[in-house]
């Protein structure tokens, strides 16, 4: 399954709770790559600069990485890719090895992304996300999961985000029609509250 949405439409959010539900694994390259950062690897390093200015990771980096999760054991239940794919090429070399059951697009206005991306707030340690109005800590910046300390990603700094939409509606929204194209695409309202577009998710996927 692919989710697809700019940034900000709520994909983190709801892949974690369709991984969930449908016990299957959910993969975030943008996790994927803030792990590789952290740890300094070479692929980190690389990606770094492009991840800090809101501009995609070159593809060859990208797929090389998701293919390689994707031979995990942890795969062959199934899996969720969440931020990937974000180019036609990368759609393309998806395809050449993994058949795409459904692709699930969340639709969110321009200004509600922008609002949810600079009020977002994750936590460095264990991933969970939160919005300083739509979803907030229980404790003022303290995860409710693990207890460490919130942060605001680098690039959810307003001078980035608009680089980040920006790329996404030149290299990412052309995703929509590629999958529609192949009658894989469903469209799904992302300006509601998350247990809301959620349950649309589910009633859209499980006939499946
Ligand atoms: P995300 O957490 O999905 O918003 O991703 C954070 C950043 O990681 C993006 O702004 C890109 O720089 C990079 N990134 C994530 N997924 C991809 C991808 N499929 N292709 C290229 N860059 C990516």
């Amino acid at each position: 399954m692919i989710l697809l949405g700019a940034p900000g439409a709520g994909k983190g959010t709801q892949a974690k709770l369709i991984a969930d539900k449908f016990e299957i694994l959910h993969v975030a390259t943008g996790d994927l790559l803030r792990d590789a950062v952290i740890k300094e690897t070479e692929l980190g390093i690389k990606a770094k600069e492009y991840m800090s200015r809101g501009e995609l990771v070159p593809d060859q980096i990208v797929i090389d990485l998701i293919l390689e999760r994707l031979k995990g054991t942890d795969a062959k239940v199934g899996y969720i890719l969440d931020g990937f794919p974000r180019t036609v090429h990368q759609a393309e070399k998806l395809a050449k090895v993994e058949e795409v059951d459904i692709v699930l697009n969340l639709d969110v206005d321009f200004d509600l992304l922008l609002e949810r991306l600079t009020g977002r707030r994750s936590c460095a340690s264990c991933g969970a996300v939160f919005h300083l109005k739509y979803n907030p800590p229980k404790a003022e910046n303290i995860c409710n999961k693990c207890g460490s300390g919130l942060i605001q990603r680098p690039d959810d700094h307003e001078d980035v985000i608009k680089n980040r939409l920006e790329t996404y509606n030149r290299l990412t929204r052309p995703l929509i029609e590629f999958y529609d194209h192949l009658g894989k695409l469903k469209n799904v309202p992302g300006d509601g509250e998350i247990n809301g577009i959620f349950n649309s998710i589910v009633s859209l996927i499980s006939p499946q």
